[in-house]
């Protein structure tokens, strides 16, 4: 499905939102109204993830928290939050990241969310720099955590290899660390 039709109609794209520097957005809000949509998205992540060592299914502020608790509940682990800094209380944070629009404060994850030693699996919508999905792995981190995979619907390919002279980030550089 990767490169297909089905996948080209999961995401229908907006152009400047939420502002004028973005040339595209990429809206996954249409297909949570088409149930069948919905299940297969959710059924290819659980059969990926379903055999895998995995303790714990992190979803990212704010559409992993739709993706990430059906996911969470098909592989029968535990669902947790990472959100955006000053939302929970008792919590550890990043440090403040680059992403697509521009610098963001931080993320943060509670800190009896996880134990160390955990092997999480963290879920979003869509990656595009990877600077939030940076932010997240360094949350899990901090709690002595391990990452075993990020998992997107949406991948931005531009971001891997922009084009000289654009200006935009490369992602392949942000995860470098
Ligand atoms: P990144 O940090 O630059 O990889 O941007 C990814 C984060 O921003 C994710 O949490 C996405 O939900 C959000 N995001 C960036 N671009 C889009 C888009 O085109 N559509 C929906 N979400 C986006």
């Amino acid at each position: 499905t990767q490169d297909g039709p089905e996948a080209r109609s999961i995401a229908s794209v907006m152009p400047y939102f939420p502002f004028k520097g973005i040339p595209r957005f990429y809206d996954i809000s249409g297909f949570l109204s088409l149930p069948s949509t919905f299940q297969r998205i959710v059924d290819i992540f659980v059969s990926r993830y379903g055999g895998l060592e995995i303790d714990v299914v992190a979803g990212m502020d704010a559409r992993g928290f739709v993706l990430g608790p059906p996911i969470a509940l098909g592989m029968k682990k535990k669902f947790i939050m990472i959100r955006k800094k000053g939302k929970m209380p008792n919590c550890v944070s990043s440090g403040e990241y680059d992403c697509e629009y521009g610098k963001r404060g931080g993320m943060c994850i509670q800190k009896h969310a996880l134990s160390a030693g955990e092997r999480v699996l963290i879920i979003d919508d869509l990656v595009a720099t990877g600077g939030t999905l940076s932010a997240g792995i360094q949350c899990v981190k901090l709690l002595g955590g391990v990452v075993v995979e990020c998992a997107c619907v949406v991948e931005l390919k531009m971001f891997i290899d922009p084009p000289e002279g654009s200006g935009m980030p490369n992602r392949t550089k942000l995860f470098e660390e």
